[in-house]
Protein backbone atom coordinates (compact mmCIF):
# COMPACT_ATOMS: atom_id res chain seq x y z
CA UNK A 1 0.00 0.00 0.00
CA UNK A 2 1.12 3.44 -0.97
CA UNK A 3 2.18 5.47 2.12
CA UNK A 4 0.29 9.13 2.67
CA UNK A 5 2.53 12.29 3.30
CA UNK A 6 1.25 12.54 6.86
CA UNK A 7 2.08 16.21 7.99
CA UNK A 8 0.24 15.20 12.01
CA UNK A 9 1.76 17.09 14.54
CA UNK A 10 1.30 14.33 16.94
CA UNK A 11 1.06 11.40 16.93
CA UNK A 12 2.95 11.66 13.66
CA UNK A 13 4.51 9.95 10.78
CA UNK A 14 6.72 6.81 12.06
CA UNK A 15 9.80 5.65 9.87
CA UNK A 16 8.40 2.80 7.01
CA UNK A 17 11.31 0.27 7.67
CA UNK A 18 10.30 1.01 11.81
CA UNK A 19 6.47 -0.14 11.52
CA UNK A 20 7.86 -2.94 9.18
CA UNK A 21 10.11 -4.54 11.48
CA UNK A 22 7.49 -4.06 14.05
CA UNK A 23 4.68 -5.77 11.96
CA UNK A 24 7.36 -8.53 11.27
CA UNK A 25 7.97 -9.23 14.82
CA UNK A 26 4.44 -8.18 15.71
CA UNK A 27 3.73 -12.12 16.41
CA UNK A 28 6.58 -13.88 17.08
CA UNK A 29 9.22 -11.31 19.04
CA UNK A 30 12.89 -12.89 17.52
CA UNK A 31 11.70 -16.73 17.82
CA UNK A 32 10.37 -16.59 21.29
CA UNK A 33 6.89 -17.47 20.38
CA UNK A 34 4.92 -14.21 21.45
CA UNK A 35 4.31 -10.81 20.69
CA UNK A 36 6.67 -7.87 22.59
CA UNK A 37 3.12 -6.86 23.73
CA UNK A 38 2.65 -10.28 25.76
CA UNK A 39 5.93 -10.15 27.31
CA UNK A 40 5.97 -10.09 31.34
CA UNK A 41 7.56 -6.56 31.73
CA UNK A 42 10.25 -8.34 34.12
CA UNK A 43 11.22 -11.54 32.12
CA UNK A 44 14.89 -11.61 30.16
CA UNK A 45 13.39 -10.78 26.36
CA UNK A 46 11.62 -7.34 27.64
CA UNK A 47 14.36 -6.24 29.82
CA UNK A 48 16.63 -6.83 27.16
CA UNK A 49 14.99 -4.18 24.91
CA UNK A 50 14.81 -1.88 27.53
CA UNK A 51 18.15 -1.97 28.19
CA UNK A 52 18.92 -1.49 24.34
CA UNK A 53 16.45 1.22 24.51
CA UNK A 54 18.29 3.37 26.89
CA UNK A 55 22.14 2.38 25.62
CA UNK A 56 20.78 3.14 22.22
CA UNK A 57 19.30 6.86 23.25
CA UNK A 58 22.50 7.49 25.63
CA UNK A 59 24.87 6.58 22.47
CA UNK A 60 22.29 9.22 20.05
CA UNK A 61 22.38 11.85 22.26
CA UNK A 62 25.97 11.23 24.41
CA UNK A 63 23.56 11.73 27.53
CA UNK A 64 26.39 11.80 30.11
CA UNK A 65 27.12 9.00 32.98
CA UNK A 66 25.82 11.16 35.34
CA UNK A 67 22.00 11.56 33.90
CA UNK A 68 19.47 8.75 34.42
CA UNK A 69 16.78 8.35 31.47
CA UNK A 70 13.34 7.12 32.80
CA UNK A 71 10.35 6.38 30.18
CA UNK A 72 7.41 6.85 32.30
CA UNK A 73 3.83 7.60 31.39
CA UNK A 74 1.09 10.47 30.94
CA UNK A 75 2.82 12.22 28.46
CA UNK A 76 4.48 16.10 28.83
CA UNK A 77 1.77 16.88 30.24
CA UNK A 78 2.09 14.90 33.03
CA UNK A 79 5.56 16.32 33.27
CA UNK A 80 4.04 20.23 33.90
CA UNK A 81 3.11 19.25 37.30
CA UNK A 82 6.11 16.26 37.99
CA UNK A 83 8.48 18.62 37.67
CA UNK A 84 7.45 21.08 40.35
CA UNK A 85 6.66 18.49 42.48
CA UNK A 86 10.34 17.35 42.32
CA UNK A 87 12.18 19.78 41.97
CA UNK A 88 10.85 22.74 43.59
CA UNK A 89 11.63 21.64 47.17
CA UNK A 90 10.32 24.43 49.07
CA UNK A 91 11.88 27.01 47.17
CA UNK A 92 10.23 29.00 44.05
CA UNK A 93 10.56 28.55 40.52
CA UNK A 94 11.11 30.36 37.30
CA UNK A 95 9.04 29.96 34.13
CA UNK A 96 9.92 31.09 30.60
CA UNK A 97 7.03 31.59 28.73
CA UNK A 98 7.12 31.16 24.63
CA UNK A 99 3.86 29.70 23.93
CA UNK A 100 0.82 27.73 24.52
CA UNK A 101 2.88 24.39 26.06
CA UNK A 102 5.23 26.77 28.51
CA UNK A 103 2.15 28.66 29.28
CA UNK A 104 0.36 25.67 30.34
CA UNK A 105 3.65 24.34 32.01
CA UNK A 106 3.58 27.65 34.02
CA UNK A 107 -0.02 27.50 34.88
CA UNK A 108 0.46 23.64 36.12
CA UNK A 109 2.67 24.65 38.62
CA UNK A 110 1.38 26.68 40.19
CA UNK A 111 -0.85 24.29 41.44
CA UNK A 112 2.64 23.40 43.88
CA UNK A 113 4.49 26.15 44.97
CA UNK A 114 5.69 29.91 44.13
CA UNK A 115 6.32 30.23 40.74
CA UNK A 116 8.02 33.51 38.84
CA UNK A 117 7.49 34.40 35.23
CA UNK A 118 10.44 35.42 33.87
CA UNK A 119 9.65 36.57 30.64
CA UNK A 120 6.49 36.17 28.07
CA UNK A 121 6.44 36.48 24.70
CA UNK A 122 2.42 36.24 23.97
CA UNK A 123 1.85 40.04 24.06
CA UNK A 124 3.95 39.88 20.67
CA UNK A 125 1.99 36.78 19.11
CA UNK A 126 4.80 34.18 20.37
CA UNK A 127 6.90 34.58 17.31
CA UNK A 128 10.04 34.64 19.05
CA UNK A 129 12.52 33.35 21.51
CA UNK A 130 13.51 36.05 23.62
CA UNK A 131 17.18 36.96 24.52
CA UNK A 132 18.71 35.94 28.63
CA UNK A 133 18.42 40.31 28.63
CA UNK A 134 14.52 40.04 29.18
CA UNK A 135 14.75 37.56 31.72
CA UNK A 136 13.90 38.78 35.06
CA UNK A 137 16.10 35.70 36.54
CA UNK A 138 15.55 34.59 40.26
CA UNK A 139 19.24 33.17 40.92
CA UNK A 140 17.86 31.24 44.00
CA UNK A 141 14.95 29.44 41.82
CA UNK A 142 14.99 25.68 41.87
CA UNK A 143 15.04 25.60 38.25
CA UNK A 144 13.75 27.65 35.13
CA UNK A 145 11.27 25.89 32.99
CA UNK A 146 11.82 26.23 28.93
CA UNK A 147 9.77 24.79 26.16
CA UNK A 148 12.87 24.90 23.85
CA UNK A 149 10.66 24.16 20.72
CA UNK A 150 6.44 25.35 20.57
CA UNK A 151 4.68 22.77 18.92
CA UNK A 152 1.76 24.89 18.39
CA UNK A 153 3.57 28.11 17.05
CA UNK A 154 6.57 26.50 15.55
CA UNK A 155 9.25 28.50 17.53
CA UNK A 156 12.45 26.70 17.95
CA UNK A 157 15.93 28.25 19.86
CA UNK A 158 19.04 27.08 18.58
CA UNK A 159 21.44 28.55 20.90
CA UNK A 160 21.63 26.49 23.50
CA UNK A 161 24.78 28.77 24.26
CA UNK A 162 22.37 32.00 25.17
CA UNK A 163 19.76 29.96 27.04
CA UNK A 164 20.66 31.22 30.41
CA UNK A 165 23.39 29.85 32.47
CA UNK A 166 22.43 29.43 36.56
CA UNK A 167 19.66 27.31 38.10
CA UNK A 168 19.00 23.96 36.66
CA UNK A 169 17.95 24.18 33.18
CA UNK A 170 14.57 21.85 32.87
CA UNK A 171 13.38 21.89 28.68
CA UNK A 172 10.00 20.50 27.12
CA UNK A 173 11.78 19.16 24.12
CA UNK A 174 8.61 17.40 23.09
CA UNK A 175 8.50 18.38 19.64
CA UNK A 176 12.31 18.12 18.52
CA UNK A 177 14.11 15.42 21.11
CA UNK A 178 16.29 13.60 18.61
CA UNK A 179 15.78 16.31 16.08
CA UNK A 180 19.68 17.73 15.84
CA UNK A 181 22.45 17.14 18.40
CA UNK A 182 21.93 18.77 21.61
CA UNK A 183 24.23 19.19 24.62
CA UNK A 184 22.65 17.04 27.34
CA UNK A 185 24.78 18.64 30.43
CA UNK A 186 23.05 22.27 29.62
CA UNK A 187 20.17 21.18 31.03
CA UNK A 188 19.03 19.71 34.46
CA UNK A 189 16.33 17.89 32.84
CA UNK A 190 14.95 16.93 29.57
CA UNK A 191 11.65 15.63 29.15
CA UNK A 192 9.78 14.79 25.62
CA UNK A 193 6.55 13.21 25.46
CA UNK A 194 6.80 10.19 22.54
CA UNK A 195 4.49 10.75 19.89
CA UNK A 196 6.44 13.42 18.06
CA UNK A 197 9.80 12.99 17.38
CA UNK A 198 10.56 9.52 19.37
CA UNK A 199 7.52 6.58 18.54
CA UNK A 200 4.09 6.00 19.57
CA UNK A 201 2.25 7.89 22.48
CA UNK A 202 2.11 6.13 25.45
CA UNK A 203 5.58 6.71 27.26
CA UNK A 204 7.04 10.03 27.93
CA UNK A 205 10.83 10.13 28.20
CA UNK A 206 12.75 12.27 31.13
CA UNK A 207 16.63 12.64 31.28
CA UNK A 208 17.59 13.81 34.52
CA UNK A 209 20.88 14.79 36.25
CA UNK A 210 21.68 12.93 39.20
CA UNK A 211 21.88 15.35 41.87
CA UNK A 212 18.41 16.63 41.19
CA UNK A 213 16.84 13.98 42.70
CA UNK A 214 15.46 12.89 46.25
CA UNK A 215 14.36 16.15 46.80
CA UNK A 216 10.46 15.51 46.33
CA UNK A 217 7.95 17.11 48.13
CA UNK A 218 6.26 14.57 50.70
CA UNK A 219 2.79 15.06 48.92
CA UNK A 220 4.58 13.36 45.55
CA UNK A 221 2.61 9.88 44.69
CA UNK A 222 5.65 7.00 44.68
CA UNK A 223 5.17 6.51 41.23
CA UNK A 224 5.98 10.15 40.41
CA UNK A 225 9.06 10.57 42.17
CA UNK A 226 11.89 10.84 39.77
CA UNK A 227 14.34 9.04 42.43
CA UNK A 228 12.31 5.92 43.27
CA UNK A 229 11.68 5.21 39.64
CA UNK A 230 15.68 5.85 38.29
CA UNK A 231 16.11 3.14 41.19
CA UNK A 232 13.48 0.90 39.93
CA UNK A 233 14.90 1.43 36.23
CA UNK A 234 11.46 2.53 35.21
CA UNK A 235 9.88 -0.18 36.37
CA UNK A 236 8.19 0.35 39.67
CA UNK A 237 4.95 -0.41 38.40
CA UNK A 238 4.02 -2.06 34.10
CA UNK A 239 5.34 0.44 32.22
CA UNK A 240 4.02 1.17 28.27
CA UNK A 241 6.28 -1.51 27.08
CA UNK A 242 5.24 -1.68 23.47
CA UNK A 243 5.58 1.78 23.06
CA UNK A 244 9.05 1.38 24.61
CA UNK A 245 10.00 -0.97 22.08
CA UNK A 246 8.70 0.83 19.16
CA UNK A 247 10.94 3.81 20.81
CA UNK A 248 13.69 1.39 20.90
CA UNK A 249 13.33 1.07 17.16
CA UNK A 250 13.11 4.08 15.78
CA UNK A 251 16.56 4.85 18.15
CA UNK A 252 17.83 1.79 15.96
CA UNK A 253 17.00 3.49 12.68
CA UNK A 254 18.58 6.69 13.82
CA UNK A 255 21.17 5.25 14.79
CA UNK A 256 21.55 3.73 11.13
CA UNK A 257 20.51 6.91 9.76
CA UNK A 258 23.95 8.45 10.85
CA UNK A 259 22.98 9.82 14.17
CA UNK A 260 21.39 13.48 15.02
CA UNK A 261 24.26 15.00 13.20
CA UNK A 262 23.07 13.36 10.22
CA UNK A 263 19.37 13.76 10.93
CA UNK A 264 19.95 17.79 11.62
CA UNK A 265 21.38 18.04 7.84
CA UNK A 266 18.72 16.40 6.20
CA UNK A 267 16.09 18.42 8.62
CA UNK A 268 17.86 21.52 8.00
CA UNK A 269 16.92 20.85 4.43
CA UNK A 270 13.39 19.80 4.34
CA UNK A 271 12.99 23.00 7.00
CA UNK A 272 14.58 25.21 4.19
CA UNK A 273 12.24 23.92 1.12
CA UNK A 274 9.56 24.97 2.85
CA UNK A 275 10.51 28.36 4.56
CA UNK A 276 11.60 29.52 0.96
CA UNK A 277 8.46 28.18 -0.53
CA UNK A 278 6.68 30.32 2.27
CA UNK A 279 8.84 33.31 1.27
CA UNK A 280 8.89 33.26 -2.04
CA UNK A 281 5.98 35.43 -2.41
CA UNK A 282 3.11 36.68 -0.40
CA UNK A 283 0.72 34.00 -0.79
CA UNK A 284 1.55 31.76 2.50
CA UNK A 285 2.79 33.99 5.40
CA UNK A 286 5.13 32.26 8.89
CA UNK A 287 5.33 35.20 11.30
CA UNK A 288 7.48 33.84 13.39
CA UNK A 289 11.01 35.51 13.05
CA UNK A 290 13.63 33.83 11.00
CA UNK A 291 15.83 33.01 13.73
CA UNK A 292 13.24 31.10 15.85
CA UNK A 293 11.50 29.09 13.24
CA UNK A 294 11.25 25.78 13.75
CA UNK A 295 12.47 22.82 11.81
CA UNK A 296 10.09 20.40 13.17
CA UNK A 297 6.69 22.44 13.08
CA UNK A 298 6.04 25.00 10.61
CA UNK A 299 3.04 27.06 11.11
CA UNK A 300 1.64 29.23 8.23
CA UNK A 301 -1.12 31.45 6.80
CA UNK A 302 -2.50 31.59 3.37
CA UNK A 303 -3.34 35.15 2.37
CA UNK A 304 -6.95 34.67 2.06
CA UNK A 305 -8.40 32.15 4.54
CA UNK A 306 -11.31 31.63 2.49
CA UNK A 307 -9.28 29.56 0.44
CA UNK A 308 -8.23 27.38 3.55
CA UNK A 309 -10.93 24.61 3.29
CA UNK A 310 -9.88 24.65 -0.64
CA UNK A 311 -6.20 23.76 0.01
CA UNK A 312 -7.18 20.97 2.39
CA UNK A 313 -8.84 19.27 0.05
CA UNK A 314 -6.57 19.69 -2.88
CA UNK A 315 -3.69 18.63 -0.81
CA UNK A 316 -5.61 15.31 0.17
CA UNK A 317 -6.27 14.69 -3.41
CA UNK A 318 -2.24 15.16 -3.63
CA UNK A 319 -1.89 12.27 -0.46
CA UNK A 320 -1.04 15.07 1.84
CA UNK A 321 -2.76 15.07 5.02
CA UNK A 322 -3.14 16.47 8.62
CA UNK A 323 -1.99 20.24 7.83
CA UNK A 324 -4.16 21.81 9.22
CA UNK A 325 -3.22 24.37 11.54
CA UNK A 326 -4.28 24.06 15.74
CA UNK A 327 -7.44 25.72 16.13
CA UNK A 328 -5.90 28.32 18.57
CA UNK A 329 -3.99 29.79 15.49
CA UNK A 330 -5.78 28.35 12.09
CA UNK A 331 -4.17 28.23 9.20
CA UNK A 332 -2.30 25.42 8.04
CA UNK A 333 0.72 23.58 10.14
CA UNK A 334 3.14 21.06 8.69
CA UNK A 335 5.03 19.21 11.28
CA UNK A 336 8.19 17.72 9.71
CA UNK A 337 9.68 15.22 12.25
CA UNK A 338 12.87 12.88 10.94
CA UNK A 339 10.30 10.55 10.03
CA UNK A 340 9.26 12.72 7.34
CA UNK A 341 11.38 12.08 4.81
CA UNK A 342 12.58 14.84 2.15
CA UNK A 343 10.23 13.90 -1.02
CA UNK A 344 7.28 14.47 1.87
CA UNK A 345 7.90 18.03 2.15
CA UNK A 346 9.00 18.12 -1.47
CA UNK A 347 5.57 17.03 -2.28
CA UNK A 348 4.34 19.61 -0.21
CA UNK A 349 6.35 22.55 -1.24
CA UNK A 350 5.02 21.84 -5.13
CA UNK A 351 1.71 21.68 -3.90
CA UNK A 352 1.93 24.98 -2.75
CA UNK A 353 3.45 26.24 -5.59
CA UNK A 354 1.40 24.68 -7.91
CA UNK A 355 -2.06 26.15 -5.41
CA UNK A 356 -0.36 29.36 -5.67
CA UNK A 357 -0.02 29.19 -9.51
CA UNK A 358 -4.29 28.34 -9.81
CA UNK A 359 -5.78 30.43 -6.87
CA UNK A 360 -3.37 33.22 -6.37
C1 LIG B 1 2.49 17.66 22.52
C2 LIG B 1 3.21 18.48 23.51
C3 LIG B 1 2.92 18.43 24.87
C4 LIG B 1 1.82 17.55 25.44
O1 LIG B 1 2.14 16.24 25.25
P1 LIG B 1 1.20 15.05 25.82
O2 LIG B 1 2.06 13.87 25.62
O3 LIG B 1 -0.05 15.06 25.00
O4 LIG B 1 0.93 15.33 27.24
C5 LIG B 1 3.67 19.20 25.73
N1 LIG B 1 4.65 19.99 25.28
C6 LIG B 1 4.97 20.07 23.98
C7 LIG B 1 6.08 20.98 23.52
C8 LIG B 1 4.25 19.32 23.04
O5 LIG B 1 4.55 19.39 21.74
Amino acid sequence: MERIHNFSAGPAVLPKEVLEQASDELMNWRSCGMSVMEMSHRGKEFTSILEAAEADLRDLMAIPANYKVLFLQGGATLQFAQVPLNLMAGRSADYLVTGDWSKKAHKEAQRYGAVRLVASTEASGFSRFPAVAEMDLDPAAAYLHVCTNETIRGVETFDEAALPNGVPLVADMSSHILSRPMDVSRYGLIYAGAQKNIGPAGVCLVIVREDLLGQASVHTPTLLDYAIQAENGSMLNTPPTFAIYMAGLVFKWLLRQGGLAAMARVNAEKARLLYDRIDAGSFFHNPVEPANRSRMNVPFTLADPALDETFIAEAKARGIVQIKGHKSVGGMRASIYNAMPLEGVQALAEFMADFEKKHG
